[in-house]
């Protein structure tokens, strides 16, 4: 229907802050970076707030710092500004009132008197008659008289847009051709008895006055697109200056239905809050419905930027796995530099009370991230990971006490801390041959009972990070004491 070429690109992406963005915005809101990225073009962010009944700052807020967060930086949009702001609906509903004045102006949009009760006993005779549902057009030629004599009932009128009979069509990037027959798309409000715009009119406006060339956004919105472009066509928008459309397809859950707090973690805050990197999730919900083209896992921003294109977007849902993210999280954590892991850690440590960040704590941290980088998937298994190092009161987990207590491993712990106490170059090769020689070759026990009682003894907890270099971190000294309060539990 129409063409952008030789145009520069400008994408949008434009939620509705009425929760915490979700697994799903968030992938279309990679997407449409990727793509302003990938064609050199502009990523605006918008958002649409209209909706006061459900929109708060707080969410607002939470989308902007989600957006930081992940590295989805915008040229266009809250705090950096633009030519074409404001960037919150909320601020711009002159805008709306001026177009939607315009369509009743030029007959394209009508005033609707009717109640809420008479809209509903339509529907209820739709369905009856087993016709599609929707506004029956009893206001679209009101004469001056009905009009007053509503008026004089008191009736309040909310502006309804005109939809000729006909068709839309338009040709989305992903799905193809699309037609819509207007049968099947009543004529729609635009604004509301109290003034306030509906998202299809400020949607429609904002793309069009803020220049956007391209809208990729969730399947779930295809059904408004028709009347979306029925307003661009009241505006007297030209048609090669239309935006062009690419529906994504849904996220689903594992189960197959579509992803929602029921069948995964679907927001992100949560994701943060358990430790994942915001590049795991980019990667990961970058091949969720995309692929350039080979069947790798892995891909950094730079590479999605460099690759993006709507094409390889898949017409089909994608099927969201917890397990993939997991295992490209914990791809990620180790591909960080001490550095960068020591600082993506010590606040999971701190807001856990493990440490308060002293010097002190920070170092023995950085000595012992090593250990553990291998072997975690997030950064919130680190505290309980690290929490034997610092405890100020030492104890035994409750479920570990008996493996320390019953006369096998007294035996065990007491050869230990004999061997132990001798060491004078503490060191987790000096403690592993120590014991080895004590506990495997003289005793003839099996590693897992010799080591699991010193394990619990010294780190309080059947699973730890390995036991020799544990015991080094933690020190002679207290390995020793810990072995000896165990011997007389
Ligand atoms: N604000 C709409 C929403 O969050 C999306 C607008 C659009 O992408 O067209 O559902
Ligand atoms: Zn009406």
């Amino acid at each position: 229907m129409s063409t952008t070429e030789g145009k520069k690109v400008k994408v949008r992406f434009a939620p509705s802050p009425t929760g915490d963005l979700h697994v799903g915005n968030i992938r279309t809101a990679l997407f449409d970076w990727a793509y302003a990225r990938h064609t050199g073009g502009t990523f605006l962010f918008r958002i649409e707030d209209t909706d006061t009944t459900r929109v708060t700052d707080e969410y607002i807020n939470d989308a902007i710092d989600t957006l930081k967060w992940l590295g989805l930086d915008w040229d266009e949009g809250p705090e950096v500004g633009g030519d074409n702001g404001p960037y919150l609906q909320s601020q711009r509903l002159d805008i709306y009132s001026y177009w939607a004045a315009k369509f009743i102006e030029q007959k394209d949009a009508y005033y609707c008197y009717c109640t809420p009760e008479e809209l509903e006993a339509v529907r209820e005779a739709q369905r009856a008659s087993n016709q599609a549902p929707g506004y029956n057009g009893r206001c679209r030629d009101l004469t001056p008289d009905q009009v007053a004599d509503f008026i004089t009932e008191g009736r309040a009128a909310v502006i309804r847009m005109r939809m000729p009979e006909g068709e839309t069509t338009f040709t989305d990037l992903i799905r193809g051709e699309m037609a819509f027959d207007h049968k099947f798309v009543p004529d729609f409000v635009l604004v509301r008895a109290d003034g306030s715009p509906l998202y299809t009119l400020a949607v429609a406006v904002d793309d069009i006055l803020m220049k956007v060339t391209h809208i990729l956004r969730g399947e779930d919105l295809l059904s408004s697109t028709p009347r979306q472009i029925r307003v661009y066509q009241a505006m007297h928008v030209a048609l090669e200056d239309y935006p062009i459309f690419a529906h994504l397809p849904f996220v689903m859950g594992a189960d197959n239905a579509k992803l929602s707090k029921r069948n995964g973690e679907v927001s992100i805050a949560w994701y943060r809050d358990k430790g994942f990197l915001p590049e795991a999730i980019c990667n990961y919900l970058a091949l969720l419905g995309w692929s350039p083209g080979d069947d790798r896992e892995e891909l950094t921003m730079k590479e999605l930027c460099e690759l993006f294109t709507v094409e390889k977007v898949n017409s089909s849902p994608a099927k969201f796995d917890m397990k993939k993210l997991e295992a490209i999280n914990g791809d990620k954590i180790r591909a960080l530099t001490i550095d960068e892991f020591l600082q993506w850690s010590l606040p999971f440590l701190i807001k856990s009370k493990i440490i308060s960040g002293t010097p002190y704590e920070i170092a023995l941290v950085k000595a012992a991230l090593p250990i553990i980088q291998e072997r975690i998937t997030m950064f919130s298994e680190i505290p309980a990971m690290l929490k034997f190092l610092f405890v100020d009161n030492f104890e035994i987990e409750a479920d570990s006490i008996s493996k320390v207590t019953d006369s096998g491993a007294k035996n065990v712990l007491t050869r230990a801390h004999r061997e132990l106490e001798q060491i004078t170059n503490w060191s987790h090769t000096s403690i592993e041959s120590a014991l080895r020689t004590s506990l495997i070759d003289e005793l003839g026990l099996k590693p897992r009972i010799a080591f699991g009682a010193v394990r619990i003894a010294t780190t309080g907890s059947s699973i730890s990070p390995p036991l020799f270099e544990s015991m080094e971190l933690l020190g002679k000294e207290a390995s020793l004491a810990r072995i000896s309060a165990a011997l007389t539990l």
